[in-house]
């Protein structure tokens, strides 16, 4: 494989730390060896990540999630002296416009810290697994766990919000039938619980699917160099609506252009979105479809 001239110069050769559990390491090293022309990638998984915010909420995460990748990849720099470190940072939270559906955000982070500079992939995702609810009973638990459980990824249970029995979080439970055995062994009496997925993702196959995409992104916006200064990360900043109604040609809000923008120099280009159609259907334009 032949890489720009400027990724070599700087990357080429190099140790690359991932500031993040074995497993994790794995998933990642695999796509950037195989991408970049890095000599090595190490693991650092010694580094106190769960400090800055823990899934079963018994640490909370006070930063939001690209300061908390920050956080972590200087953890990696400090812990190994290495100055170029991957760390990744999961987000879930409500979808603004549809009640019920949760949003899976990832971001994987590549910082240089001989550099200061930071290069990100990032990927939203509506399918991670991610089952929720909050209640008071067994039988009830026993029958929306089969309802829900999918194979391979485990569960938390966690005290309610309004629970008047406080106890530590159960974690890493692969199944239903081990979820109401620590139910049984939590003694609850009628007091409300939540069972949440274990979000970590060592224990969530589809949490580290979306962490392998956001990989490749990252790599994709690497190896994207700007046109003017040369240097990797020309990144797709945003995206404008515009796509032209394949009827009447009125503007539509279904996206016509990639914004990309350099970090080094500020150069900003706009370009259409490869492998989209030139016009969109009708049924999303405001003339046609009021
Ligand atoms: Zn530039
Ligand atoms: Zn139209």
């Amino acid at each position: 494989m032949s890489w720009p001239e400027s990724i070599v110069s700087w990357i080429g050769g190099e140790t690359l730390g991932i500031a993040s559990a074995h497993h994790k390491a794995q998933v990642i090293g695999t796509v950037v060896t195989s991408r970049l022309p890095l000599q090595d990638v190490v693991s650092i998984s010694e580094i106190p990540t769960d400090e800055l915010g823990t899934f079963s909420g018994e640490i909370p995460r006070t930063l939001p999630p690209g300061e908390a990748a920050k956080a972590k990849a200087r953890m990696g720099f400090e812990a190994s002296g290495i100055p170029l470190q991957v760390s990744t940072e999961a987000s879930f939270y409500s979808h603004p416009q549809i009640m019920g559906l949760t949003i899976h955000e990832e971001l994987v982070l590549l910082a240089d810290f001989s550099k200061e500079r930071y290069y990100w992939g990032i990927i939203r995702s509506l399918d991670t697994w991610g089952p929720q609810i909050s209640l008071t009973d067994f039988n009830t638990a026993q029958d929306w766990l089969t309802a829900h459980h999918q194979k391979d990824h485990h569960w938390m249970i966690i005290p309610s919000p309004e629970t008047q029995h406080s106890f530590p979080p159960q974690k890493a439970l692969p199944s239903p039938e081990a979820v109401i055995q620590a139910l049984q062994a939590l003694n609850l009496n009628g007091d409300s619980f939540q069972l949440v997925p274990d979000y970590r993702a060592h224990l969530h196959p589809g949490r580290m699917q979306i962490i392998e995409q956001a990989t490749h992104q990252l790599v994709d916006t690497l190896l994207s160099i700007c046109p003017v200064c040369n240097q990797p990360g020309f990144a797709i900043q945003s995206k404008l609506p515009g796509l032209p109604c394949k009827y009447c040609g009125s503007p539509t809000q279904r996206t016509m252009y990639q914004v990309r923008k350099c970090n080094v120099c500020g150069n900003e280009t706009r370009e259409t979105i490869p492998n989209q159609p030139a016009e969109a259907d009708p049924i999303d334009c405001e003339v046609c479809n009021p």
